[in-house]
Protein backbone atom coordinates (compact mmCIF):
# COMPACT_ATOMS: atom_id res chain seq x y z
CA UNK A 1 0.00 0.00 0.00
CA UNK A 2 1.49 3.02 -0.94
CA UNK A 3 0.73 6.66 0.68
CA UNK A 4 -1.18 7.45 -2.78
CA UNK A 5 -3.25 4.07 -2.69
CA UNK A 6 -4.18 5.34 0.60
CA UNK A 7 -5.53 8.93 -0.12
CA UNK A 8 -7.10 8.02 -2.90
CA UNK A 9 -8.97 5.59 -1.37
CA UNK A 10 -9.99 8.03 1.35
CA UNK A 11 -10.04 10.81 -1.50
CA UNK A 12 -12.77 8.08 -2.69
CA UNK A 13 -14.73 8.00 1.08
CA UNK A 14 -14.84 11.57 1.01
CA UNK A 15 -11.87 12.77 3.42
CA UNK A 16 -10.93 15.96 3.46
CA UNK A 17 -7.22 17.08 3.08
CA UNK A 18 -6.50 17.60 6.71
CA UNK A 19 -7.52 14.53 7.54
CA UNK A 20 -6.12 12.78 4.60
CA UNK A 21 -2.64 13.84 6.30
CA UNK A 22 -4.10 12.61 9.79
CA UNK A 23 -4.14 9.30 8.00
CA UNK A 24 -0.50 9.97 6.83
CA UNK A 25 0.48 10.72 10.61
CA UNK A 26 1.39 14.06 10.08
CA UNK A 27 2.70 15.86 13.04
CA UNK A 28 2.88 19.71 13.85
CA UNK A 29 4.12 21.75 10.76
CA UNK A 30 3.02 19.31 8.50
CA UNK A 31 -0.38 20.82 8.66
CA UNK A 32 0.32 24.09 7.52
CA UNK A 33 1.49 23.56 4.21
CA UNK A 34 0.05 21.02 3.45
CA UNK A 35 1.15 21.02 -0.56
CA UNK A 36 4.75 20.69 0.39
CA UNK A 37 3.55 17.79 3.19
CA UNK A 38 1.47 15.91 0.37
CA UNK A 39 4.69 16.31 -2.38
CA UNK A 40 6.91 14.82 0.55
CA UNK A 41 5.35 11.69 0.93
CA UNK A 42 4.89 11.10 -2.59
CA UNK A 43 1.63 11.97 -2.76
CA UNK A 44 -0.11 13.67 -6.17
CA UNK A 45 -2.74 16.14 -5.33
CA UNK A 46 -4.78 15.92 -8.22
CA UNK A 47 -5.69 19.31 -9.95
CA UNK A 48 -9.62 19.15 -9.94
CA UNK A 49 -11.74 21.04 -8.06
CA UNK A 50 -11.03 18.53 -5.00
CA UNK A 51 -8.12 20.66 -4.48
CA UNK A 52 -9.01 23.24 -1.85
CA UNK A 53 -11.38 20.80 0.27
CA UNK A 54 -10.39 23.04 3.51
CA UNK A 55 -11.45 26.34 1.30
CA UNK A 56 -14.31 26.09 -0.64
CA UNK A 57 -17.71 25.44 1.65
CA UNK A 58 -18.57 22.33 0.27
CA UNK A 59 -22.08 20.25 0.04
CA UNK A 60 -20.96 17.69 2.19
CA UNK A 61 -18.77 18.21 4.91
CA UNK A 62 -15.69 15.54 5.39
CA UNK A 63 -16.74 11.79 6.38
CA UNK A 64 -14.22 11.78 9.37
CA UNK A 65 -13.65 15.13 10.76
CA UNK A 66 -17.12 16.53 10.20
CA UNK A 67 -16.13 19.63 9.05
CA UNK A 68 -13.98 20.42 12.00
CA UNK A 69 -10.97 21.13 9.73
CA UNK A 70 -12.95 23.09 7.37
CA UNK A 71 -11.55 27.40 7.46
CA UNK A 72 -15.30 28.14 7.42
CA UNK A 73 -16.04 26.12 10.93
CA UNK A 74 -12.50 27.72 12.34
CA UNK A 75 -13.70 30.92 11.65
CA UNK A 76 -17.03 30.34 13.28
CA UNK A 77 -14.96 29.00 16.31
CA UNK A 78 -12.99 32.08 16.76
CA UNK A 79 -16.13 34.58 15.95
CA UNK A 80 -17.84 32.71 19.06
CA UNK A 81 -14.98 32.72 21.56
CA UNK A 82 -14.45 36.79 20.34
CA UNK A 83 -18.01 37.59 21.27
CA UNK A 84 -17.29 35.81 24.52
CA UNK A 85 -15.56 39.38 26.10
CA UNK A 86 -12.38 37.80 26.71
CA UNK A 87 -11.07 40.82 28.27
CA UNK A 88 -12.08 40.48 31.40
CA UNK A 89 -10.09 38.10 32.32
CA UNK A 90 -6.43 39.53 33.05
CA UNK A 91 -4.48 37.23 31.37
CA UNK A 92 -2.32 36.87 28.46
CA UNK A 93 -2.28 32.90 28.10
CA UNK A 94 -5.75 30.64 26.76
CA UNK A 95 -5.98 26.90 26.96
CA UNK A 96 -8.34 25.04 24.75
CA UNK A 97 -10.22 22.12 26.07
CA UNK A 98 -12.41 20.80 22.82
CA UNK A 99 -15.50 18.33 24.02
CA UNK A 100 -16.25 16.35 20.64
CA UNK A 101 -19.66 14.53 19.93
CA UNK A 102 -18.93 10.70 20.45
CA UNK A 103 -20.21 10.23 16.72
CA UNK A 104 -16.34 11.32 15.77
CA UNK A 105 -14.51 8.69 17.63
CA UNK A 106 -17.75 6.10 15.68
CA UNK A 107 -16.82 7.21 12.21
CA UNK A 108 -12.85 7.04 13.26
CA UNK A 109 -13.83 3.28 14.12
CA UNK A 110 -15.61 2.53 11.07
CA UNK A 111 -12.79 4.14 8.67
CA UNK A 112 -10.76 2.22 10.38
CA UNK A 113 -12.51 -1.28 9.49
CA UNK A 114 -12.97 0.16 6.16
CA UNK A 115 -8.85 0.23 5.88
CA UNK A 116 -8.39 -3.19 7.08
CA UNK A 117 -10.76 -4.67 4.44
CA UNK A 118 -9.55 -2.55 2.00
CA UNK A 119 -5.29 -2.95 2.81
CA UNK A 120 -5.39 -6.15 4.68
CA UNK A 121 -2.37 -6.45 7.02
CA UNK A 122 -0.99 -3.41 6.12
CA UNK A 123 -3.43 -1.38 8.80
CA UNK A 124 -2.78 -2.54 12.24
CA UNK A 125 -5.52 -3.76 14.41
CA UNK A 126 -4.69 -2.30 17.28
CA UNK A 127 -3.26 0.99 17.21
CA UNK A 128 -5.15 3.20 15.03
CA UNK A 129 -4.25 4.12 11.52
CA UNK A 130 -4.90 8.14 12.24
CA UNK A 131 -3.52 11.13 14.28
CA UNK A 132 -6.73 11.43 16.78
CA UNK A 133 -8.92 14.26 15.68
CA UNK A 134 -8.30 15.79 19.12
CA UNK A 135 -4.23 15.87 18.84
CA UNK A 136 -4.98 16.88 15.37
CA UNK A 137 -7.12 19.57 16.58
CA UNK A 138 -4.58 20.67 18.86
CA UNK A 139 -2.01 21.14 16.53
CA UNK A 140 -4.27 22.95 13.63
CA UNK A 141 -6.77 24.41 15.81
CA UNK A 142 -4.85 25.57 18.67
CA UNK A 143 -1.84 28.05 17.14
CA UNK A 144 -4.82 29.65 14.54
CA UNK A 145 -6.85 30.40 17.66
CA UNK A 146 -3.83 31.71 19.65
CA UNK A 147 -2.53 34.02 16.77
CA UNK A 148 -6.26 35.43 16.54
CA UNK A 149 -7.15 36.34 20.12
CA UNK A 150 -3.38 37.64 20.53
CA UNK A 151 -2.81 35.24 23.02
CA UNK A 152 -0.08 32.63 23.92
CA UNK A 153 -1.03 28.73 24.91
CA UNK A 154 -0.72 27.69 28.45
CA UNK A 155 -2.86 25.42 30.05
CA UNK A 156 -2.88 27.15 32.97
CA UNK A 157 -4.39 30.29 31.22
CA UNK A 158 -8.12 31.61 30.75
CA UNK A 159 -9.60 27.69 29.53
CA UNK A 160 -11.64 27.95 26.92
CA UNK A 161 -14.29 25.58 26.17
CA UNK A 162 -15.66 24.50 22.68
CA UNK A 163 -18.94 22.51 22.70
CA UNK A 164 -19.17 20.76 19.25
CA UNK A 165 -22.51 18.54 18.28
CA UNK A 166 -24.11 17.14 15.43
CA UNK A 167 -27.56 16.35 14.64
CA UNK A 168 -26.72 12.91 14.91
CA UNK A 169 -25.15 12.22 17.97
CA UNK A 170 -28.20 11.19 19.76
CA UNK A 171 -29.19 8.50 17.09
CA UNK A 172 -25.03 7.61 16.44
CA UNK A 173 -24.97 6.99 20.27
CA UNK A 174 -28.17 4.85 20.72
CA UNK A 175 -26.79 2.61 18.19
CA UNK A 176 -23.63 2.25 19.74
CA UNK A 177 -25.24 1.34 22.96
CA UNK A 178 -26.50 -1.66 21.06
CA UNK A 179 -23.52 -2.80 20.13
CA UNK A 180 -21.20 -2.25 23.21
CA UNK A 181 -24.72 -4.46 24.81
CA UNK A 182 -24.40 -7.24 22.63
CA UNK A 183 -20.10 -7.51 23.00
CA UNK A 184 -19.10 -6.06 26.55
CA UNK A 185 -20.47 -6.54 29.53
CA UNK A 186 -22.82 -3.94 30.65
CA UNK A 187 -21.07 -3.83 34.32
CA UNK A 188 -17.51 -2.76 34.95
CA UNK A 189 -15.10 -4.53 37.30
CA UNK A 190 -16.73 -2.74 40.63
CA UNK A 191 -20.60 -4.26 39.39
CA UNK A 192 -21.39 -0.50 38.62
CA UNK A 193 -23.34 0.06 34.96
CA UNK A 194 -20.65 0.56 32.39
CA UNK A 195 -20.45 4.33 31.09
CA UNK A 196 -19.32 4.45 27.47
CA UNK A 197 -17.19 7.53 27.95
CA UNK A 198 -14.24 8.23 25.19
CA UNK A 199 -11.52 6.40 27.42
CA UNK A 200 -13.53 3.58 27.55
CA UNK A 201 -14.63 3.54 23.79
CA UNK A 202 -10.59 4.23 23.07
CA UNK A 203 -9.79 0.78 25.08
CA UNK A 204 -12.40 -1.55 23.80
CA UNK A 205 -14.29 0.19 20.57
CA UNK A 206 -10.63 -1.29 18.41
CA UNK A 207 -10.48 -4.15 15.67
CA UNK A 208 -9.17 -6.39 17.93
CA UNK A 209 -11.66 -6.64 20.52
CA UNK A 210 -14.91 -5.94 18.15
CA UNK A 211 -15.48 -7.15 14.92
CA UNK A 212 -16.26 -5.25 11.73
CA UNK A 213 -19.23 -7.85 11.35
CA UNK A 214 -20.95 -6.63 14.87
CA UNK A 215 -20.05 -3.10 14.02
CA UNK A 216 -21.89 -3.21 10.70
CA UNK A 217 -24.78 -4.33 12.68
CA UNK A 218 -25.68 -0.98 13.67
CA UNK A 219 -23.49 1.12 11.29
CA UNK A 220 -21.87 1.39 7.79
CA UNK A 221 -18.09 0.68 6.74
CA UNK A 222 -16.90 3.31 5.83
CA UNK A 223 -18.42 5.47 7.33
CA UNK A 224 -21.47 7.65 4.70
CA UNK A 225 -21.35 10.76 3.51
CA UNK A 226 -22.41 13.28 6.33
CA UNK A 227 -25.17 15.37 5.20
CA UNK A 228 -24.45 17.94 7.81
CA UNK A 229 -21.10 18.89 9.85
CA UNK A 230 -20.40 19.72 13.16
CA UNK A 231 -22.48 22.56 14.87
CA UNK A 232 -20.93 24.72 17.21
CA UNK A 233 -23.30 24.23 20.54
CA UNK A 234 -21.80 26.71 23.03
CA UNK A 235 -18.05 28.18 23.89
CA UNK A 236 -17.63 28.78 27.76
CA UNK A 237 -14.73 30.70 29.48
CA UNK A 238 -13.06 29.80 32.75
CA UNK A 239 -11.04 32.07 34.00
CA UNK A 240 -7.38 30.71 35.55
CA UNK A 241 -7.52 29.06 39.27
CA UNK A 242 -5.07 31.51 41.48
CA UNK A 243 -3.47 31.48 44.75
CA UNK A 244 -3.06 34.01 47.48
CA UNK A 245 -1.26 33.45 50.65
CA UNK A 246 -0.64 34.76 53.57
CA UNK A 247 -0.45 35.23 57.52
CA UNK A 248 -3.32 36.07 59.49
CA UNK A 249 -3.24 37.32 63.38
CA UNK A 250 -6.29 36.66 65.61
CA UNK A 251 -6.91 39.36 67.84
CA UNK A 252 -10.53 38.32 69.08
CA UNK A 253 -10.98 35.77 71.63
CA UNK A 254 -14.38 35.52 69.85
CA UNK A 255 -14.47 34.44 66.66
CA UNK A 256 -14.08 30.75 64.90
CA UNK A 257 -12.01 29.83 62.05
CA UNK A 258 -14.91 28.69 59.23
CA UNK A 259 -18.24 29.68 60.06
CA UNK A 260 -19.68 28.06 62.95
CA UNK A 261 -23.20 26.52 62.83
CA UNK A 262 -24.55 24.23 65.31
CA UNK A 263 -28.45 22.75 64.51
CA UNK A 264 -28.51 25.49 61.93
CA UNK A 265 -28.23 28.09 63.64
CA UNK A 266 -24.73 30.33 64.27
CA UNK A 267 -23.15 30.18 67.04
CA UNK A 268 -20.26 32.91 66.12
CA UNK A 269 -21.53 35.43 64.02
CA UNK A 270 -18.36 35.81 62.08
CA UNK A 271 -14.94 33.93 61.34
CA UNK A 272 -11.67 34.55 60.07
CA UNK A 273 -12.17 32.38 56.72
CA UNK A 274 -15.27 34.93 55.91
CA UNK A 275 -13.58 38.10 57.23
CA UNK A 276 -10.71 37.46 55.11
CA UNK A 277 -13.00 35.73 52.27
CA UNK A 278 -15.03 38.52 51.92
CA UNK A 279 -12.53 41.28 51.48
CA UNK A 280 -10.47 39.48 48.75
CA UNK A 281 -13.24 37.88 46.51
CA UNK A 282 -14.26 41.26 44.79
CA UNK A 283 -10.85 41.79 44.04
CA UNK A 284 -10.38 38.40 41.75
CA UNK A 285 -14.62 39.19 39.95
CA UNK A 286 -15.09 35.52 42.04
CA UNK A 287 -18.29 34.64 44.51
CA UNK A 288 -17.13 34.11 48.19
CA UNK A 289 -18.49 30.51 48.03
CA UNK A 290 -16.15 29.29 45.25
CA UNK A 291 -13.06 30.19 47.16
CA UNK A 292 -11.43 27.86 49.20
CA UNK A 293 -9.38 28.68 52.16
CA UNK A 294 -6.62 26.76 53.89
CA UNK A 295 -4.73 27.50 56.71
CA UNK A 296 -1.49 25.49 58.66
CA UNK A 297 -3.19 24.61 61.74
CA UNK A 298 -5.94 26.97 63.81
CA UNK A 299 -6.70 27.75 67.32
CA UNK A 300 -9.81 27.70 69.32
CA UNK A 301 -12.16 30.24 69.35
CA UNK A 302 -10.97 32.04 72.49
CA UNK A 303 -7.41 31.46 71.52
CA UNK A 304 -5.26 34.59 69.80
CA UNK A 305 -3.14 33.93 67.18
CA UNK A 306 -0.12 36.62 67.72
CA UNK A 307 3.45 36.99 66.39
CA UNK A 308 4.03 36.76 62.88
CA UNK A 309 0.76 35.38 62.38
CA UNK A 310 -0.80 31.89 61.47
CA UNK A 311 0.39 31.22 57.02
CA UNK A 312 -3.01 30.76 54.97
CA UNK A 313 -3.84 29.98 51.72
CA UNK A 314 -7.21 31.18 49.32
CA UNK A 315 -7.47 28.91 46.04
CA UNK A 316 -9.43 31.26 43.64
CA UNK A 317 -11.16 29.67 40.44
CA UNK A 318 -11.98 31.60 37.78
CA UNK A 319 -10.16 34.40 38.75
CA UNK A 320 -10.40 37.50 36.82
CA UNK A 321 -6.98 38.26 37.48
CA UNK A 322 -3.04 36.81 37.44
CA UNK A 323 -1.23 39.27 39.10
CA UNK A 324 -1.01 40.79 43.11
CA UNK A 325 0.30 44.57 42.79
CA UNK A 326 1.74 45.63 46.16
CA UNK A 327 -1.08 48.67 46.37
CA UNK A 328 -3.84 46.25 45.94
CA UNK A 329 -2.53 44.06 48.33
CA UNK A 330 -2.24 46.67 51.03
CA UNK A 331 -5.67 47.77 50.49
CA UNK A 332 -7.31 44.26 50.81
CA UNK A 333 -4.86 44.31 54.30
CA UNK A 334 -6.39 47.54 55.53
CA UNK A 335 -9.63 46.93 55.00
CA UNK A 336 -9.46 43.05 56.83
CA UNK A 337 -8.13 45.67 59.59
CA UNK A 338 -11.24 47.53 59.62
CA UNK A 339 -12.79 44.19 60.81
CA UNK A 340 -10.76 44.63 64.24
CA UNK A 341 -10.81 41.09 65.36
CA UNK A 342 -7.97 40.30 62.49
CA UNK A 343 -5.13 41.69 61.00
CA UNK A 344 -3.37 40.42 57.87
CA UNK A 345 0.31 40.98 56.33
CA UNK A 346 2.51 39.03 53.70
CA UNK A 347 -0.56 38.72 50.86
CA UNK A 348 0.86 38.09 47.99
CA UNK A 349 0.19 35.42 44.85
CA UNK A 350 1.68 32.07 45.03
CA UNK A 351 1.77 28.94 42.81
CA UNK A 352 -0.17 25.88 43.27
CA UNK A 353 3.34 23.88 43.75
CA UNK A 354 3.49 26.27 47.08
CA UNK A 355 0.78 24.37 48.53
CA UNK A 356 3.01 22.01 49.71
CA UNK A 357 3.99 24.15 52.54
CA UNK A 358 0.46 24.27 53.87
CA UNK A 359 -0.77 21.25 53.39
CA UNK A 360 1.64 19.12 54.77
CA UNK A 361 3.73 18.01 57.91
CA UNK A 362 1.43 19.67 60.19
CA UNK A 363 2.35 16.75 62.52
CA UNK A 364 5.55 17.59 62.58
CA UNK A 365 5.58 21.00 63.42
CA UNK A 366 6.31 22.58 66.66
CA UNK A 367 3.51 25.41 68.36
CA UNK A 368 4.46 28.25 70.33
CA UNK A 369 1.91 29.43 73.27
CA UNK A 370 2.19 31.70 75.97
CA UNK A 371 -0.35 30.94 78.68
CA UNK A 372 -2.07 32.92 81.20
CA UNK A 373 -2.84 31.17 83.94
CA UNK A 374 -4.40 31.26 87.94
CA UNK A 375 -3.27 29.28 91.18
CA UNK A 376 -5.28 29.10 94.35
CA UNK A 377 -2.37 30.13 96.37
CA UNK A 378 0.63 32.72 95.88
CA UNK A 379 3.10 31.21 93.36
CA UNK A 380 6.20 29.95 95.35
CA UNK A 381 9.74 30.01 94.04
CA UNK A 382 9.64 26.00 94.36
CA UNK A 383 6.56 26.30 91.46
CA UNK A 384 8.40 28.12 88.89
CA UNK A 385 11.13 26.01 89.11
CA UNK A 386 9.25 23.14 88.42
CA UNK A 387 7.69 24.61 85.44
CA UNK A 388 11.12 25.71 84.16
CA UNK A 389 11.73 22.72 81.81
CA UNK A 390 14.12 23.94 79.35
CA UNK A 391 14.44 20.36 78.23
CA UNK A 392 10.57 19.32 78.02
CA UNK A 393 8.56 16.34 78.61
CA UNK A 394 6.73 13.36 76.74
CA UNK A 395 2.63 13.93 78.16
CA UNK A 396 0.26 11.52 77.03
CA UNK A 397 -3.78 12.95 76.27
CA UNK A 398 -6.58 11.25 75.95
CA UNK A 399 -9.30 13.19 73.68
CA UNK A 400 -10.36 15.85 76.10
CA UNK A 401 -13.98 16.04 77.42
CA UNK A 402 -14.53 19.09 75.55
CA UNK A 403 -13.86 18.21 72.07
CA UNK A 404 -15.73 14.22 72.73
CA UNK A 405 -18.40 14.82 70.23
CA UNK A 406 -16.47 15.77 67.43
CA UNK A 407 -13.37 13.32 67.81
CA UNK A 408 -12.73 9.80 68.50
CA UNK A 409 -11.35 8.49 71.55
CA UNK A 410 -8.05 7.61 71.83
CA UNK A 411 -4.44 8.50 73.95
CA UNK A 412 -1.71 9.75 72.50
CA UNK A 413 1.58 10.82 73.02
CA UNK A 414 2.79 14.57 72.53
CA UNK A 415 6.09 16.14 73.07
CA UNK A 416 6.51 19.23 75.06
CA UNK A 417 9.52 20.64 73.98
CA UNK A 418 10.07 23.22 76.72
CA UNK A 419 8.05 25.59 79.15
CA UNK A 420 8.82 28.64 81.04
CA UNK A 421 6.99 30.41 83.97
CA UNK A 422 6.71 33.49 85.55
CA UNK A 423 4.80 35.54 88.04
CA UNK A 424 2.58 38.74 86.92
CA UNK A 425 3.94 41.90 88.14
CA UNK A 426 0.35 42.75 89.56
CA UNK A 427 -0.60 40.03 90.75
CA UNK A 428 0.72 36.70 92.75
CA UNK A 429 -1.91 34.34 91.75
CA UNK A 430 -1.38 34.71 88.15
CA UNK A 431 1.55 32.98 86.21
CA UNK A 432 2.32 33.52 82.95
CA UNK A 433 3.63 30.52 80.77
CA UNK A 434 5.51 30.06 77.63
CA UNK A 435 5.35 26.67 75.49
CA UNK A 436 6.91 25.30 73.09
CA UNK A 437 5.07 21.82 72.04
CA UNK A 438 4.40 19.41 68.98
CA UNK A 439 1.17 20.13 66.77
CA UNK A 440 -1.93 18.44 68.11
CA UNK A 441 -1.10 19.35 71.49
CA UNK A 442 -4.58 19.95 73.97
CA UNK A 443 -2.23 23.28 75.90
CA UNK A 444 -5.78 24.19 77.81
CA UNK A 445 -5.75 20.14 79.16
CA UNK A 446 -1.85 20.27 79.40
CA UNK A 447 -1.96 22.97 82.09
CA UNK A 448 -5.09 21.69 84.22
CA UNK A 449 -4.72 18.04 83.40
CA UNK A 450 -8.45 16.93 82.30
CA UNK A 451 -9.29 15.19 85.50
CA UNK A 452 -6.29 12.78 84.78
CA UNK A 453 -6.81 12.32 81.28
CA UNK A 454 -3.64 14.39 80.43
CA UNK A 455 -0.55 13.22 82.26
CA UNK A 456 1.47 14.39 83.65
CA UNK A 457 0.06 17.88 83.60
CA UNK A 458 0.81 21.85 85.27
CA UNK A 459 -1.14 20.86 87.43
CA UNK A 460 0.29 17.41 88.14
CA UNK A 461 3.80 18.40 88.08
CA UNK A 462 3.26 21.00 90.96
CA UNK A 463 1.59 18.72 92.97
CA UNK A 464 -1.80 21.73 92.83
CA UNK A 465 -4.84 22.96 90.71
CA UNK A 466 -4.04 25.24 87.77
CA UNK A 467 -6.43 27.04 85.47
CA UNK A 468 -5.71 28.35 82.40
CA UNK A 469 -7.38 31.86 82.15
CA UNK A 470 -6.59 32.64 78.58
CA UNK A 471 -4.17 31.15 75.58
CA UNK A 472 -2.55 32.96 72.79
CA UNK A 473 -0.87 31.47 69.56
CA UNK A 474 2.60 32.97 69.35
CA UNK A 475 4.59 31.58 66.88
CA UNK A 476 3.99 29.21 63.97
CA UNK A 477 6.62 26.58 62.83
CA UNK A 478 6.27 27.82 59.08
CA UNK A 479 8.85 29.93 57.58
CA UNK A 480 5.94 30.53 54.57
CA UNK A 481 5.26 32.71 52.36
CA UNK A 482 7.87 35.44 52.23
CA UNK A 483 8.05 37.88 54.17
CA UNK A 484 6.55 40.97 51.91
CA UNK A 485 5.89 43.91 53.71
CA UNK A 486 3.40 45.15 51.35
CA UNK A 487 3.23 48.30 53.87
CA UNK A 488 6.89 49.60 53.27
CA UNK A 489 6.87 49.04 49.57
CA UNK A 490 4.41 51.35 49.42
CA UNK A 491 6.05 54.48 49.77
CA UNK A 492 5.88 54.48 53.69
CA UNK A 493 2.50 54.37 54.19
CA UNK A 494 2.33 54.04 58.26
CA UNK A 495 -0.07 52.26 60.11
CA UNK A 496 -0.48 51.62 63.34
CA UNK A 497 -0.13 48.09 63.87
CA UNK A 498 -1.71 45.88 67.01
CA UNK A 499 1.48 44.38 68.05
CA UNK A 500 2.35 41.27 69.99
CA UNK A 501 1.77 41.27 73.38
CA UNK A 502 1.35 39.59 76.53
CA UNK A 503 -1.76 37.50 76.83
CA UNK A 504 -4.37 40.29 78.83
CA UNK A 505 -5.28 39.23 82.01
ZN1 LIG B 1 -11.63 15.95 7.68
Amino acid sequence: MSNQDLIDYLKECGVCQVCQLRYLKARGSEYKDMKESFQKLNVEISNNEDESLTKKPRLNPCTTCLGLFSEEFQQEIIQKITSCNIDQFECQTIGIALSMPMLLQIRQLSMWFALIRKFGSKIDEDRSPDVPLKEAAKLILNPIICQQLNKTYNSEGILINVFLDHPDELDDVARLLKVNEAVFSMKNARGKKQLITRAYMEKMFIPTKLSAETFEKQFTIPCPIPSSGLTLKEVTLSGPCVFVAGRYRKLSRKLSHSPWVLQGKRVMEDSIQEIIIRTIAPHFGVDEDKIIFSSSGREDVDVRCLGRGRPFVLEIPNSKRITLPNALALQMELEIEKSAQISVNNLQMVTRDDLVHIKTGEEKKKKFYRALCVLERPITVEVLKKLDMPNGFEIEQITPIRVLHRRPLHPRPRMIYSTKAWVDNKNPKILIIDIISQAGTYIKELVHGDFGRTTPSFASIIGQPIDIIALDVVGIDLDWPADIDNRNINNNIKIEVVDSVAVEA
